[in-house]
């Protein structure tokens, strides 16, 4: 594992949501730079991961398009609300290519998704081998929105943590590269962003009054997000917890997780199937024939 992977992975032994602090920026470089200006510093550093990002989501792409690998990526981000899923995407994903990646977020279950298991709607927004994903929200909300509001019962919802872990485990099997992100916020700074929200009539759509309900659950909220993280943080798929209170510290930790996942299964480009050569020669005009073009 790197150092920030080190630094942010869930400890299922040890990990405490709650000693776990919302302003915090673990893992930065100790350089001149970033003492000087971390803010400036984060987001150039973001804007360069973007470029080898990019690099990686193509060599993955390529690499599946010609059979060459299985291996698929999905960041997945939970967040209570405001916690800067939507503004994460935007900042992480800036300078790969739209086309090879899938976002898809998660709200209450429709009619349809009900009439199956809860992993069924998760299972069909996977993405394919070379691809790269994205979900706003995902089956933990299961083990969260579900278990705070008592939407099924303790004995449905409890066995689902085992449930998850096994799901999981299987899609790394079959090349499905997880990476698990808990963007984590104070209620301080929910309650700016929900003010700051109401004070911009260009934000008053991203406004939802039920927000401030959820709000008055946040212990319940905690709590059962410590239960989901330490329950479903395995070494083939942990946990990562991304203090979020600073969203330039939150991009830049979430970029190089991604990055580093990328790195670490990074197919390479994939040789030609053809003889270069020989199509070199095809293209270029023989001699004589440029001789005769060119008076
Ligand atoms: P977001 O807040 O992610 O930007 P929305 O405002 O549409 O998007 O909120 C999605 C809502 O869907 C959240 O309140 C979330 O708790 C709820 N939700 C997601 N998954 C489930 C689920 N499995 N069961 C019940 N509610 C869910």
């Amino acid at each position: 594992m790197t150092r920030l992977r080190e630094l942010l992975a869930v400890d299922p032994g040890s990990f405490r949501l709650d000693k776990t602090d919302p302003r915090g920026t673990p893992g930065l470089p100790d350089t001149k730079a970033v003492r000087k200006d971390p803010k400036a510093w984060a987001r150039a550093e973001v804007t360069t991961i973007g470029t080898e990002l990019a690099a990686y989501q193509e060599k993955l792409f390529a690499a599946a398009k010609r059979g060459r690998t299985a291996e698929r990526v999905l960041l997945l981000l939970q967040a209570m609300d405001c916690g800067g899923k939507d503004g994460t995407v935007r900042g992480v994903f800036a300078g790969m290519n739209p086309t090879g990646i899938k976002a898809v977020s998660f709200g209450p279950p429709t009619d349809e998704e009900k009439q199956h298991d809860f992993l069924w709607r998760i299972d069909r927004a996977l993405p394919p081998a070379g691809h790269v994903g994205v979900f706003n929200r995902s089956h933990y909300e299961d083990v969260l929105v579900v278990r705070v509001h008592n939407l099924v019962p303790e004995d449905i919802w409890s066995q689902r943590y085992d449930q998850i872990n096994q799901f999981e485990a299987v899609q790394a099997e079959a090349g499905l590269t997880l990476v698990k992100v808990m963007l984590h916020i104070s209620p301080d700074e929910q309650r700016q962003r929900l003010l700051d929200r109401l004070d911009d009539p260009a934000k008053h759509w991203k406004y939802n009054p039920g927000d401030v309900d959820e709000r008055a659950k946040w212990a319940d909220y905690q709590e059962a997000y410590q239960a989901a993280l330490t329950r479903c943080s395995t070494p083939e798929n942990p946990w990562f917890v991304v203090p979020a209170d600073r969203k330039w510290y939150r991009n830049w930790a979430v970029a190089t997780l991604l990055r580093d996942a990328m790195a670490s299964i990074d197919p390479g480009y994939p040789p030609a199937e053809f003889d270069v050569e020989a199509e070199r020669q095809r293209l270029l005009p023989a001699a004589s024939t440029s001789d005769s073009h060119g008076s």
